[in-house]
């Protein structure tokens, strides 16, 4: 897909987070483009802020965090808009779907009344218009019975129903801009591929772009046009999907995609991981924030940090090898 001769729906320039009381950003320096009818994967380690960014987008953050830059959704700055505002916002241009469908439904209300509060903006129809739109919803997600899903409560469901529902709550927003936070996480593998199945399905419907953000490349694979990846809090590599996976260029990319599973070829127990951790937000490296766990790191990635540059054209990355 073209990103390049589109407009740029959700643009985040120079963005860093500061969550209260911590004595440094939890994410640094991220400018990076979603363009409209594109899919973008943002993947990382825990501790690598994709999270974070998420909950800046959609103003979800916790009291007193401090975002610096700008997070522009169609031109209007979300990190400094007022709450009640961005409140409006979400739940009809901007729609989530959270990594535990439980937090996105209240556990004392019916689905069907949950599914008509989430259609409150459509005063155009009535509630016996609105209850249609939602049973046909969640026959659209793949429920069987969605007449008496609509009538029950939310623990009467397993998690992967729950996720179909909450999927189903995010697209009667008709969202622009539609995130979704590690949605298969806490699913068993055989209803993880079904909702990504739903997810394929979900983002094309979607009128603006998707932010997808996962630790699981082969996720990135299947649904997303291009992938940003973050390390410590940084945006180290950007570009399609096709390049970044073919010809990853920053060490971490590869170090991630050499521990995917999908992508080692004999069945192993025992699944590799990358040696070291996540340094903290207060206690980085000098140089590179990857330098303690690169396996080609040279002597000046010690004490210089590697900027963003091209890396070919639509590709960016942060290593001090990449155009060497
Ligand atoms: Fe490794 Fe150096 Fe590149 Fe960082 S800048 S990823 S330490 S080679």
């Amino acid at each position: 897909m073209n990103n390049l001769v589109r407009e740029p729906i959700l643009s985040l320039d120079d963005v860093s987070i500061t969550y209260p009381g911590a004595p440094a950003p939890a994410v640094r320096g991220v400018t990076l483009d979603v363009a409209q009818g594109e899919t973008l994967g943002l993947v990382g380690e825990s501790g690598s802020g994709k999270s974070s960014l998420a909950a800046a987008i959609i103003g979800l953050l916790p009291d007193g965090s401090q975002i610096g830059g700008t997070v522009r959704f169609e031109g209007r700055d979300l990190a400094h808009m007022p709450a009640r505002t961005l409140r409006a916002l979400r739940g009809t241009e901007i729609a989530t779907i959270a990594q535990d469908p439980f937090t996105a439904l209240n556990p004392i209300m019916r689905i069907g009344r949950q599914l008509d509060e989430f259609q409150h903006w459509r005063g155009d129809l009535n509630r016996a218009e609105r209850r249609a739109r939602a049973t046909d919803m969640l026959a659209q997600v793949g429920l069987s019975d969605p007449e008496v899903r609509m009538t029950q409560y939310p623990h009467q469901m397993s998690g992967g129903i729950l996720q179909r529902i909450a999927i189903a709550a995010a697209l009667l927003a008709e969202p622009k801009l539609l995130i979704a936070d590690e949605p298969t996480t806490a699913l068993d593998a055989t209803t993880e591929a079904q909702i990504l199945g739903i997810m394929a399905d979900a983002k094309a419907r979607v009128r603006g772009a998707t932010v997808f953000i996962t630790h699981d490349i082969s996720v990135v694979e299947r649904l997303c046009d291009r992938v940003a990846v973050l390390y410590a809090g940084e945006l180290v590599e950007s570009g399609t999907v096709a390049q970044v996976l073919e010809a990853p260029k920053h060490p971490y990319t590869q170090a991630l995609l050499a521990c995917d599973p999908a992508r080692i070829g004999k069945p192993t127990r025992s699944l590799p991981t990358i040696p070291g951790t996540v340094p903290a937000p207060d206690n980085l490296p000098q140089g590179c924030v990857f330098a303690p766990r690169c396996p080609v790191a040279i002597e000046c990635c010690e004490t210089i940090r590697p900027k963003l540059e091209s890396a070919g054209p639509g590709r960016r990355a942060a290593c001090h090898l990449v155009n060497t």
